[in-house]
């Protein structure tokens, strides 16, 4: 099959992009740059750098495409709740800009990657697809605005839409922002160089952490499965994990034992999250394989910058 998947050069992005190129499929790959960095990317994939909402340019790479894979976005929360209009422009104009070009071309399916952040605080846990979204903050309100934009343009002229909504990702290769890295990666970071693990909130607060090879697993299985049409999926590992079995964890794995520093008052998350899978189960045949503690083994082991020596931050 021939895909183009936008946000290439970002971790998701590029894991997903050399896959599908492992797999034997033409695949094109856009990205700005503005995170990405795609010498990470197979030679067999062809990258172009460009802004998603730079249509001429959407036009030329969807010729041919059967299959787009959007996930080209501005992701960090905090940076969201300073510069909303810079998420609108790009995670729901940008998506808007995809949705006219696909219809323009003709290109018969996307998925959409979209966040577990949609649901905010929900008092039933594990959170179905149902739940009535609780956004809190400009991130999650331009993802699920976006997943609107998908499924209504979708249906009005007859693009093949499916968005899924995937939880904590981590693995081997995700981003490190100076400013508001993921707990993962940094945390890792953090021990094994012996800095000081800041948690932002009292550690109770429950995330569902999904590895990047399952979130692959569900991101492929979505471009041929029937019946997804419309559908919007949870893409999760239907495990609760607190922070604090985070950091229990993360001591074993990188056999130090760091100082944890609790900042309750940061915390501007919701207090529980995990994925209810049923759905993702019955349309995708997705099932979880990779435990907490083999992924975070895994990122640990294959991700070289978790053990450099210096550390940029605090
Ligand atoms: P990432 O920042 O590594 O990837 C995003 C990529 O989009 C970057 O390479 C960036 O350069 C590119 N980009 C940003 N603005 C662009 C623009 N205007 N035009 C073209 N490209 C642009 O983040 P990621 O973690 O790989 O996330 C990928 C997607 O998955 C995003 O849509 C994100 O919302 C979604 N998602 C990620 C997670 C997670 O835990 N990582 C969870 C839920 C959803």
């Amino acid at each position: 099959m021939q895909f183009l998947v936008t946000g290439a050069a970002g971790f998701l992005g590029s894991a997903l992009a050399n896959r599908l190129a492992r797999e034997g499929n033409s695949v094109r790959g856009l990205d700005d740059l503005s995170t990405g960095d795609p010498s990470i990317l197979a030679p067999s994939v062809n990258f172009t750098r460009g802004d998603i909402n730079d249509r001429p340019k959407l036009w030329t790479l969807l010729q041919g495409v059967d299959c787009v894979y959007h996930l080209a976005a501005r992701v960090l929360v905090p940076e969201s709740i300073l510069y909303p209009r810079e998420y609108d422009k790009v995670n729901v104009g940008g998506t808007v800009a995809l949705m006219e070009a696909m219809h323009d071309v003709g290109v018969r399916r996307v998925v959409f990657i979209s966040s577990g952040a949609i649901y905010g605080d929900q008092s039933r846990q594990p959170v179905s697809e149902e739940a009535i979204p609780q956004p809190r903050s400009p991130y999650a309100v331009s993802k699920l605005a976006a997943e609107y934009y998908v499924r209504t343009i979708g249906r009005l002229w007859g693009i093949e839409t499916v968005c899924l909504r995937v939880f904590n990702a981590y693995g081997p290769g995700q981003a490190l922002p100076p400013v508001h890295p993921p707990v993962i990666p940094n945390f890792l970071r953090q021990a094994a160089q012996e800095g000081t693990l800041v948690v932002h909130g009292d550690g109770n607060q429950t995330r569902d952490y999904v590895h990047l090879d399952d979130v692959l697993n569900a991101m492929s299985a979505a471009s041929t499965a029937a019946g997804v049409n419309d559908r919007v999926i949870n893409v999760g590992s239907g495990l609760e994990t607190s922070v604090r079995e985070l950091i229990r964890h993360v001591r074993e794995i990188t056999g130090k034992n760091p100082e944890v520093v609790y900042n309750p008052r940061n915390d501007k998350g919701p207090a529980r999250l995990c994925a209810d899978l049923k759905l993702a189960k019955e349309l995708l045949g997705y099932s979880p394989a990779v435990s907490l503690e083999v992924g975070l083994r895994n990122t640990f082991e294959m991700d070289p910058r978790l053990q450099a020596r210096e550390i940029n931050e605090k």
